[in-house]
């Protein structure tokens, strides 16, 4: 199979079921129509043959993958395969079994999600989970050598947007490795909307509460990423990066990204700068044909041209500025394509 043009990043939604209820969370804002739903063996062998090729699989969708039944099966494949393995979780069944088997499979990155740094603000955010529970099962993990990468990741919002350094002290306190603050960037009802921490005029305490988490990070050994919390119009490729990314629905279908792809039974919301929309699921094929076949198929290269044109006008711009006179006009970017204009995450959230 060599020579066969894959992704670099495939994520895989292996289940779109969850433990927990969270107050930011799509599937709960959607729950009555959400889908819950395991990825099948069939879909997974779509994958598993081109495992080698890609760089990394991430094992994470709209769901908690540690509910999949099959999860450390599908790991060890994988890993066996030869290629890199990650997970997000939850924490919550991160119990000494499952760390023995992220261990002993060798599991490259394992991030855990938290709402909050103290267990007040997590708990009321996250119904169902328990920080104090969660952090020492990080711990556990944490003890064990070797082990993954620990990355604590928390959604920025303005109930724990304060909580930001506190974090930072929490990810050393447990032996976390990183710690990672994005942004709850798809806004599927007008009250979560009230739960960005990011916008073209963000919080002004954002920069100080990042600069201390940074600080603290370095003091402490932990490295800090906080996502832009200033939207900007000047984003050719948004960070889902579908150019070279993958993206896998828990029913095996390929599709550009997570935000495109909701497990939703006819189509979903999506609020931006006060306009809503209702979506229809875009995607580019069934996955238990090989991932090639998707990869390659006629609407994922559209998709991906797309972006590929505004990066190439990205690399042009450099020339027409050594070029133009400081008052001629730049060409705009050609346009992304239809779907994401009215995502946050193309204007850098
Ligand atoms: S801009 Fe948004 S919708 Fe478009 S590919 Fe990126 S993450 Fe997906």
């Amino acid at each position: 199979m060599a020579g066969v043009q894959v992704p670099r990043i495939v994520q895989v939604e292996v289940t779109s079921a969850c433990q927990l209820r969270c107050t930011f969370c799509a599937r709960t804002a959607l729950a009555d129509r959400w889908i819950n739903a395991h990825l099948s063996r069939e879909a997974f062998s779509g994958i598993l043959p081109y495992a080698r090729q890609i760089e990394l699989v991430h094992l994470q969708g709209w769901g908690e993958p540690l509910l999949h039944p099959r999860l450390w099966d599908m790991a060890a494949a994988l890993k066996q395969a030869g290629c890199r393995v990650s997970l997000t979780t939850n924490g919550v069944l991160l119990d000494e079994e499952a760390v023995r088997e992220a261990c002993r499979l060798g599991l490259d990155l394992v991030a855990v999600s938290v709402a909050g740094a103290r267990p007040t603000t997590n708990d009321a955010l996250r119904v169902g989970s328990s920080l104090e529970r969660i952090a020492a099962n990080v711990s556990r993990l944490c003890e064990q050598k070797p082990r993954p990468r620990v990355v604590l990741i928390m959604q920025l919002m303005p109930p724990n947007l304060p909580e930001l350094p506190e974090l930072v002290s929490l990810a050393a306190e447990v032996g976390a490795d990183e710690v990672v603050a994005p942004h709850l960037d798809y806004i599927p009802t007008p009250e979560l909307d009230g739960l960005r921490a990011f916008g073209w005029q963000p919080d002004p305490r954002v920069s100080d509460l990042v600069s201390e988490a940074m600080r603290r990070g370095e003091e402490l050994g932990v490295k800090v990423h906080v996502y832009e919390s200033r939207l900007r119009d000047d984003v050719l490729v948004c960070a889902a990066d579908p150019v070279h990314n993958l993206w896998i629905t828990v029913d095996g279908q390929a599709a550009p990204c997570a935000y495109l792809a909701l497990p939703c039974r006819d189509g979903f919301p999506r609020f931006f700068e006060g306009t809503h929309e209702h979506l229809r699921r875009l995607t580019f094929g069934d996955v238990s044909g090989g991932v090639p076949r998707v990869w390659q198929s006629r609407p994922a290269r559209s998709f991906r041209s797309a972006f590929s044109r505004r990066q190439q006008w990205g690399q042009l711009g450099y020339l027409l500025d050594a070029t133009l006179s400081p008052s001629a006009t730049p060409p705009a970017p050609p346009p992304p394509p239809a779907p994401c204009r009215h995502c946050y995450k193309l204007y850098g959230a």
